[in-house]
């Protein structure tokens, strides 16, 4: 099949290079000129495991082109998927400018029959402005064309996106005609293969789909993160208190991590376009209200339990080792991190940091920020610092040399937002330990 995927972010790309795999023709179209020059060198401008051997894999067997040449695209493919960002306004509703701009350019060139698939996150209702824009561009030009819209919510998780795209769950379409859902199921039964649900529903359904699925996910996280901060006043522990209801097969043990609160391009500005949506309908989506403040007040509340253990910040030095909002993406979008380095920098610390793969892109969001520095080994990130604080579980960070760790930091304590170690070695080890709903350990406790 021939496919344009408009779009070479984290979504269009890693789709675009799945299609590819399966054996279709691919090409990536986006506006940004150094993106695609980098792309033709063979190199992906973003970091995801796997992402770069695919991409080379497939550009060199001629699968896969990238493109500034929009109607070069159009006119070469009969699927086009618009992949562009949707980021939120000031009042949380998603900017849409991206996605219709990408609809007026396909029908400005298109010139036969095209299916058009919007694979970006979308609120309910886009597919009939993405099919309004494309019939009235079609007039401006005098010409009658046939072409079906689709939705096509993407459910990829950044770290594991290879993977998520190439054994997807289920794969979620809204159309409005049998040949659309024929050409869509076509295209994905090699991914299917494992009996994967095909799901085909009404456009509307499908784009709601999206966002209940990450609202669903914020509250799973929100709730355990609530109960979290109980846990710390009644004396529990919240990962005991997780496998408790985790075996629960109501319940089940996926997304109950408690820890600093979700980030990303996806789970805060999905959550806040909801309840915006829900606002302007006249429904108050009081759930999701309390799942944004708690996910907020997590935030907060951790960076408060570094502020209580000083008096004064200014002048100290602390480590950071993690970045990114997750392990394996260098994507600092509403990470938890940049709130805490800010929150640091502003109390005139110096921040001293190690992130395997963020490092480029944090640089960049808090440029001329002489505090703020990166080395590229985890040890030498701790010298002078008085704690050793950890955002994100890079797996390099699991099962680390404590003694070295101990013998670089001025005074041994760890802020550990992700709950990666456990008390009872920290007690061991002498180390000063905060974590996420668990009991701490303070110096007079230890033995
Ligand atoms: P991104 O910011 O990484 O990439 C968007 C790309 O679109 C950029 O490269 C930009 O230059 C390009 N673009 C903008 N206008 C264009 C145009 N007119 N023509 C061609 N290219 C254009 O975004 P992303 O993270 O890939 O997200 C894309 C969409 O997918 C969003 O709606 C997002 O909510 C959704 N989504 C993201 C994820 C994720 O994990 N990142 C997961 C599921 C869904």
């Amino acid at each position: 099949m021939k496919i344009s995927v408009f779009g070479t972010g984290y979504v269009g790309l890693v789709s675009g290079v799945c299609f590819a795999e399966m054996g279709n023709t691919v090409i990536g179209v986006d506006v940004d000129e150094k993106k695609i020059a980098s792309l033709k060198d063979g190199v992906s401008p973003i970091y995801e495991p796997g992402l770069d051997q695919l991409l080379q894999s497939n550009y060199k067997s001629g699968r896969i082109d990238f493109t500034t040449n929009a109607k070069d695209a159009i006119n070469n493919t009969d699927i086009i998927f618009i992949a562009v960002g949707t980021p939120p306004f000031e009042d949380g509703s998603a900017d849409l400018k991206y996605v219709l701009k990408v609809a007026e350019t396909i029908a400005e060139h298109m010139n036969s029959y095209k299916l058009i698939v919007t694979k970006s996150t979308v609120p309910v209702g886009t597919y009939k402005k993405v099919k309004s824009m494309i019939e009235k561009t079609l007039k401006k030009r005098n010409i009658s064309l046939a072409f079906d819209v689709a939705s096509n919510p993407e459910f990829l998780r950044e770290g594991c996106a290879i993977d998520d795209c190439m054994k997807t769950s289920r794969v979620v379409v809204g159309v409005e005609t049998q040949k659309a859902k024929e050409i869509l199921k076509k295209l994905y039964e090699p991914f299917l293969r494992s009996g994967n649900p095909f799901l085909a529903m009404d456009p509307a359904s499908s784009e709601m789909t999206k966002y209940a699925a990450n609202a669903m996910l914020a509250t799973k996280i929100s709730l355990m993160n609530e109960f979290s901060r109980l846990c710390e006043k009644v004396g529990a522990d919240i990962d005991m208190v997780r496998h408790g209801i985790g075996a629960d097969h109501r319940i089940g043990p996926y997304s109950i991590y408690a820890g600093i609160g979700y980030g990303g391009s996806c789970f805060p500005k999905d959550v806040m376009a909801l309840i915006k949506i829900g606002t302007d309908l006249d429904e108050n989506l009081q759930i999701l209200t309390a799942v944004e403040k708690t996910n907020a007040l997590q935030r907060r509340s951790f960076i408060q339990k570094i502020a209580s253990k000083y008096k004064n910040l200014s002048g100290l030095c602390f480590t950071l080792w993690g970045v990114a909002f997750k392990p394996g993406t260098d994507d600092i979008r509403e990470a938890p991190a940049i709130d805490i380095i800010s929150f640091l920098l502003k109390s005139g610390a110096t921040v001293r940091c190690f992130d395997p793969a963020a490092s480029e892109n944090t640089l960049d969001y808090f440029k001329n920020e002489k505090n703020l520095s990166f080395f590229p080994d985890q040890y030498e990130a701790l010298d002078n610092s008085v704690a050793l604080i950890i955002p994100t579980e890079w797996k390099s960070f699991r099962n680390p040399d404590f003694n070295l760790i101990k013998s670089k930091l001025k005074s041994a304590v760890i802020f550990d937002g992700r709950n990666i170690y456990k008390n009872s070695d920290m007690k061991d080890l002498g180390i000063e330990y905060y974590s996420i709903g668990r009991p701490h350990y303070q110096p007079t406790d230890l033995g």
